[in-house]
């Protein structure tokens, strides 16, 4: 591979010579500086577009660290709303799904609607289909761009960021089933996922430290006054059965996953009420992607260095 002295062109093998859509001068000011080393490049394609990946290892100048390292936040990722920062007493921040991504998905459905209509494998139903594989590359981008804000956004300002951890059980669960409870699942499992994985890399850039709680850690329907577990199903609002507070699942569940920081970590004075959460109600409700009971222990969490 060779990046071509005009900026604007790469060289592949196979391929030849193409044409760049971004400018490469930046990549090859830092190789000419000695800070950066072109590993490998990826070739994919994206819809339309041929996306030329190139790894490479780059010397990083240190960071200044977070803007808040007293700061310790959950994050909860939905379907509602991409996703719910909290502290341990209240929810800072929502992340709902930007305008233009919930206009391209209204538009997804028309178009797909219209495709319905047509007769296969004429030249409107190709058209139909052509504009689909545009508008599913643009809701991608989008979505991935509103990601990586937040992601980066948060690496930058929290000393401890925790999110939930990854639940392998309800992946496998989801296998097959066609209901709307686990295709709703999908959509946000795979949000988590992404999230979770620029996290994972982030926050040792900027120096936070990353915190993934016990995946069958009940932040959902443990209630954030009292402790107390019960089954909620899929209800966005519910009240608790003991000290009959109300919740909103997103916001309760993140700031449960915000006191999850103290429960995880060996030797930190446990908070009232969490002596409830560690114990192995979790999987017991009707959640389908609850997995065989665990201890929600000490050791379970995965904390990365900064
Ligand atoms: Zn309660």
């Amino acid at each position: 591979m060779r990046l071509e002295v005009d900026r604007r062109h790469l060289t592949l093998p196979v391929l030849g010579t193409i044409h760049t859509h971004e400018n490469t001068r930046r990549i090859e000011r830092l190789i000419a500086l000695n800070r950066a080393k072109i590993l490998g490049v990826t070739v994919s394609r994206q819809g339309e577009r041929i996306i030329a990946a190139v790894r490479v290892s780059v010397a990083r100048p240190q960071q200044s660290g977070v803007a808040q390292p007293d700061s310790t936040v959950g994050i909860d990722v939905g379907v509602r709303r991409l996703a719910t920062v909290a502290t341990t007493s209240e929810v800072i921040d929502e992340l709902v799904n930007p305008h233009a991504l919930e206009h391209r998905l209204s538009e997804l459905r028309r178009l797909q609607r219209q495709r319905a209509r047509r007769t296969r494998g004429s030249r409107q139903y190709q058209e139909t289909v052509t504009k689909i594989t545009r508008l599913h590359a643009e809701v991608a981008s989008l979505r991935c761009h509103t990601i990586h804000v937040f992601t980066t956004n948060l690496a930058k300002t929290h000393g401890v960021i925790v999110v939930e951890g990854l639940d392998a059980a309800s992946l496998l669960q989801q296998k097959g089933l066609t209901g709307a409870k686990s295709r709703r699942r999908g959509l946000s499992d795979a949000a988590l996922g992404e999230i979770r994985r620029q996290l994972r890399y982030k926050c040792p850039w900027y120096g936070s430290t990353l915190i993934e709680a016990d995946r069958f850690f009940p932040s959902s329907k443990t209630c954030h006054d009292c402790g107390h577990v019960q089954g909620i199903g899929w209800v966005e609002y519910w009240t608790c059965d003991v000290c009959s507070s109300s919740h909103q699942r997103d916001d309760n569940a993140a700031i449960n996953l915000a006191r999850w920081a103290s429960l995880g970590s060996v030797g930190a004075p446990v908070k009232r009420g969490a002596k409830h959460q560690t114990e192995s109600h979790s999987a017991a409700g009707d959640d389908t992607r609850k997995g065989t009971p665990a201890l929600v222990g000490a050791n379970n969490s995965v904390r990365s260095a900064a």
